[in-house]
């Protein structure tokens, strides 16, 4: 009898990066599994999956599942599931019991203010198997709350679902949500609400269209104690074994206190097999040799603005760190 499972976890407990998992497993087996997901939750319209760490798969809307013949699939994933109505999740467990086709389902248990979101309390109450996905506090305790970040606070008042929004999420255990206390110095990977960032990642990108197009493509990091943000980088993945600095700043009453070179190390660390370069001008060659960049060549045409005056700009590499001794 196939079952209907719900698999929940706080933000970046990799949700998304099991569900793109599991579904290659299926393929893997020679079996096939749809990928679905709310509409609403795609805002740029691609029907696609993305995880933090990169992965993507081609994904269906969850609103058209009346016009997809289900029982074609071995199973369906459904990601962002705590997004789903009350009748949607009643879609899924007829397509269970009726068509005998497993459904898994991704997705946040509660929202900011620790309320339920109302895919999740369906899919709670009705799954035959309720399974969660686990990710830590920057205390070390489970994460169970997704704080949402306004300005370097912890809010717990507001709308549930904010598109467009200026706030970004990190996930806390239940005593530090509820102190609203964001830990020491760490670094965090930030995923919304870029506009917070907005003037320190414009310094170093000035081009704003440049700017939205890195991080629409690429992954910005910051580094941040208690609820202030010191510094941040944008890394854009160009190819397989190829990362693109892209953006790096700190703060100026932190500058030469060793953020950017944490943030340099964070992304060496997440992307060992990977070649980073970094484009930049003369001045601040120096800071990038002390940080593990060679100087690679001079660049006549800036790659970040292709500005093509800035032909005293150089380009740095940094190699996969797998490769240092
Ligand atoms: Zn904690």
């Amino acid at each position: 009898m196939a079952k209907l499972y719900f698999r929940y976890g706080a933000m970046g407990s990799s949700k998304t990066a099991n569900a793109i998992m599991v579904r290659y497993n299926y393929m893997e087996r020679g079996q096939t599994a749809l990928m679905l997901k709310p509409h609403m939750e795609s805002r740029d319209g691609v029907k696609q999956v993305r995880s933090r760490s990169g992965l993507t798969a081609p994904c269906e809307y969850i609103e058209d599942i009346d016009s997809i013949d289900v029982t074609q699939y071995n199973c369906l994933i459904v990601d962002e599931a705590q997004f789903l109505t009350r009748e949607q999740v009643e879609k899924l467990v007829k397509i269970v019991d009726e068509k005998d086709v497993p459904v898994i389902c991704y997705g946040l248990r509660a929202d900011f203010k620790g309320e339920l979101f109302p895919g999740s309390l369906y899919l709670m109450a009705w799954a035959d198997a309720i399974e969660e996905v686990k990710t830590v506090c920057w205390c070390g305790r489970k994460a169970t709350f997704n704080a949402r970040i306004q300005d370097g606070k912890v809010v717990r008042t507001g709308e549930q679902i904010v598109l467009g929004g200026n706030e970004s999420y990190v996930s806390l255990c239940r005593k530090h949500w509820a102190q609203g206390l964001l830990g020491g110095r760490g670094i965090r990977r930030i995923e919304s609400g870029f506009d917070q960032y907005r003037d320190m990642l414009s310094s170093a990108q000035p081009d704003a269209g440049q700017l939205a197009r890195d991080l629409e493509r690429g992954e910005m990091f910051l580094l941040s104690e208690g609820g202030d943000s010191l510094a941040e980088a944008v890394a854009v993945r160009e190819k397989e074994d190829l990362i693109r600095l892209a953006s790096l700043a700190t703060r100026e009453a932190y500058r030469m206190t060793g953020c950017a070179r944490s943030l340099i190390g964070h992304i060496r660390a997440l992307y060992p097999k990977m070649r980073i370069t970094a484009t930049a001008p003369e001045h601040l060659a120096a800071f990038f040799e002390k940080v593990g960049f060679v100087y690679d060549r001079q660049v006549n045409e800036c790659p970040n603005c292709a500005d093509p005056a800035s032909n005293s700009m150089l380009c740095f590499a940094c190699l996969p760190a797998e490769d240092e001794a």
